[in-house]
């Protein structure tokens, strides 16, 4: 809790050498970039008649960040994003393939060989921005991060195949994620196929085509013969046009990672689809805790520009580590600002980190197995005799089964103590007493310490608690 004095200058609006005199009088040596505590601080701001409160990490975080809203009248008009979707093997990756060689192969002498996790393509005077990972997977696992990328979604349904069950799978992930939907019907080339049979089979999950008077475009495609991709195209422009796509360019970019990893010659390697301002090299970057200063952009040709605007999808070099896919990433006032939000988002996650692992228990051991936080369940045995203690140690790690392993990290003889406490605080584990207590000091560390304690005095009732509590069938405790 501490705050250096340039920053508390500026918050309190007083001349930093006015403080720093202040704060010589107070026998406090400081210079203007050092730190001082924030008991010190209280007493200068009391000085002014200024009541301090201590600002949470979220709060500091925010404000060093310092997004803002939009003003209406800056908002321009910027290109779709894309994601494909579909059952395996309706043609996705060849979709995606056309779309690209349709396109670029007029305009870029070689076409393009860069995968940076999306590209563009240009119609007439417009663009469109394609992700280059498709399925709705990875686009779930992203807006389970928070970060919405896609604007319009196509859905890739096979004419020889019909509706399968990862169509509907994306059909809901679309719709949970409230993503208009595009659909192409491909493989239209195939002889004997029938898309009337694939509308009719879409009425029935809520895609009502166009043409049957309902509002779902559907495309005839051929990923093979290229048939129908430029009406696609089409038609993705004119949902965007309908949806009103837009955003301030002249602003401080926010962007989102689609793409990041560690580069042998160029280090951390991310990719980000701008969403608002303009990211242009040179500027201070947060993207999760890797920070720095763009060191250069290159494009999805592989050429290197000198800045992005929204939607683009454009490859950053200089960050100080890699991010991860959904991170969202802000330009900052400067290097050392990144630096600090950085700071201050590991110390949060450390604390994540403490405030978890101190908080298993039997009750919602399950739930946190299903969602893949807990891999070990360790386990403490206290028992008023060794023979006891080794039967309960082997019947509880026979309980192991491929989601979780039990372990027992300590076994003893005797009553529960403050040690054991610690232990188990520390090693995320929780206690069993077998004809053992734990003593007061134990119990109130315990509370403290969120760490759950058991005790029994029958061998087997102990050992089916934990299977049940494994298998998330452990009765409800009043
Ligand atoms: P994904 O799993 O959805 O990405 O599907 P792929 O793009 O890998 O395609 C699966 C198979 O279908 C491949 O053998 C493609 O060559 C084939 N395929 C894709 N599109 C078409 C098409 O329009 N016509 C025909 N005849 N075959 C296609």
């Amino acid at each position: 809790d501490s705050i250096r004095v340039s920053e508390f200058a500026e918050k309190i609006k007083r001349p930093a050498t006015e403080i720093l005199k202040k704060l010589l009088l107070m026998g406090v040596m400081v210079t203007i970039n050092q730190e001082i505590s924030f008991e010190v601080a209280e007493k200068i701001a009391e000085q002014y008649n200024i009541l301090l409160e201590k600002e949470t990490k979220q709060e500091r975080e925010e404000e060093l960040i310092n997004d803002f809203e939009d003003k209406e009248e800056d908002l321009r008009p910027r290109p779709p994003v894309v994601t494909v979707m579909g059952h395996v093997d309706h043609g996705k990756t060849s979709l995606l393939d056309a779309i690209r060689h349709s396109r670029v192969v007029e305009t870029e002498a070689g076409g393009i060989t860069q995968h940076i996790g999306a590209y563009t393509v240009d119609i007439n005077d417009k663009k469109i921005v394609f992700l280059d990972t498709p399925g709705h997977e990875a686009f779930t696992a992203m807006r389970a991060r928070g970060a919405q990328v896609t604007d319009i979604a196509v859905l890739v349904v096979a004419a020889d195949d019909g509706v399968m069950p990862q169509t509907i799978e994306a059909i809901n992930h679309a719709k949970a994620a409230n993503v208009p939907i595009i659909v192409a019907i491909n493989k239209i080339d195939k002889s004997g196929v029938n898309p009337d049979r694939v509308k009719q089979e879409l009425t029935e999950y809520g895609l009502i085509p166009e043409d049957w008077g309902g509002d779902t475009i559907c495309v005839p495609v051929s990923a093979k013969t290229k048939q129908g991709i430029d009406t696609l195209l089409e038609m993705i422009l004119l949902v965007a046009e309908m949806q009103e796509l837009k955003a301030n360019p002249n602003r401080p970019a926010k962007g989102t990672i689609i793409e990041a990893k560690l580069d042998k010659g160029r280090g951390p390697v991310a990719t980000v689809i701008v969403q608002k301002g303009t990211l242009k090299v040179g500027d201070s970057i947060i993207a999760g805790t890797a920070y720095g200063k763009v060191r250069a952009l290159i494009d999805d040709k592989g050429k290197k520009v000198k800045s992005a605007g929204p939607s683009m999808p454009v490859e950053i070099l200089g960050l100080s580590e890699v991010p991860n896919a959904g991170d969202i990433l802000y330009v900052v006032s400067d290097e050392k600002t990144a630096r600090q939000i950085s700071e201050i988002r590991k110390e949060k996650e450390k604390q994540k980190y403490f405030a978890s692992s101190s908080k298993i228990t039997l009750q919602d051991l399950y739930s946190q197995i299903k969602e893949g936080k807990v891999k070990e369940l360790n386990i403490i045995v206290k028992a008023d005799v060794q023979g006891s203690v080794e039967a309960l140690k082997q019947a509880l790690e026979k309980l192991s089964n491929d989601e979780v392993r039990v372990r027992v990290i300590h076994g003893g003889v005797g009553a529960i103590t403050e040690t054991d406490v610690t232990l188990a605080s520390a090693s995320n584990a929780i206690i069993i007493g077998f004809n053992v207590r734990p003593n007061s000091m134990a119990m109130q560390l315990a509370e403290r310490e969120k760490v759950e304690i058991k005790t029994y005095r029958i061998i087997y009732e102990a050992i089916d608690d934990i299977q049940a509590a494994m298998k998330g069938m452990l009765e409800p405790e009043y």
